[in-house]
């Protein structure tokens, strides 16, 4: 059964092929198919819900089922933000640098033990007929005191998972522990026993 993932984000893109492949959901984008998924006001309250709101839209528009992530950053100095406003804390049009160094000058003052953080990843899969599968990935560390490393995306730079820098991280190190390496594997788990139930691999 072929997916579609849902997103216009180049960089979460990598990352769920990445992940998905090795885990056998053949996954391909709306643009493969010659569909360009239009953006979808992410009007959630909720990463959940939001997830919702993207798969679903793309499953109407493709005709196909489609997964789709919402993801952020939960800190807890700053009483859970950004969280579902990740992408665009530090205004719409921000870089991933100007949203680091707007959240370390707003934890200047924070010490070390109290930089706790947790990234967040909510999955929804739709499929055609109204079905939907939905699983949260998590992963817990702190905001360093400053950016380090090139690898990852947007706060890769300055969260630290066990001291160390998810910018200094390869890909598979971070999809072994990361937020969404674990909601997709969570993913894989319910989508393998729906489609048992549902006789779809006869
Ligand atoms: P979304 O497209 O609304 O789900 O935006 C998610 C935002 O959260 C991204 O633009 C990033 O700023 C942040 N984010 C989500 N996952 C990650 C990650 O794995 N590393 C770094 N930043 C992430």
């Amino acid at each position: 059964m072929k997916f579609i993932i849902a997103t216009n984000n180049p960089k979460k893109l990598i990352e769920l092929e990445r992940i998905l492949k090795p885990l056998g959901i053949e996954a391909v984008t709306a643009k493969q198919e010659g569909i360009i998924l239009d953006d979808v006001e992410e009007n959630g309250t909720t990463f959940t819900e939001n997830s919702f709101l993207k798969a679903d839209a793309a499953c109407r528009k493709t005709g196909l089922p489609a997964i789709a992530d919402d993801s952020g950053i939960c800190i807890d100095a700053l009483n859970g933000a950004p969280g579902i406003y990740s992408a665009r804390f530090a205004g719409e049009s921000s870089t991933d640098e100007e949203k680091n160094a707007l959240i370390l000058e707003k934890l200047r003052d924070v010490e070390r033990e109290k930089r706790g953080a947790h990234y967040v990843s909510a999955i929804t899969c739709v499929f055609p007929n109204g079905d939907k599968i939905q699983v949260e990935g998590k992963c817990f560390g702190e905001i360093a005191l400053e950016p380090s490393g090139n690898g990852g995306f947007g706060y890769d730079p300055i969260f630290l998972y066990e001291g160390r820098s998810f910018g200094d991280f390869t890909p598979e190190e971070k999809d072994k522990v990361s937020h969404r390496g674990n909601s997709l594997r969570m993913l894989q788990s319910e989508l393998t026993k729906y489609l048992e139930e549902n006789n779809a691999y006869k």
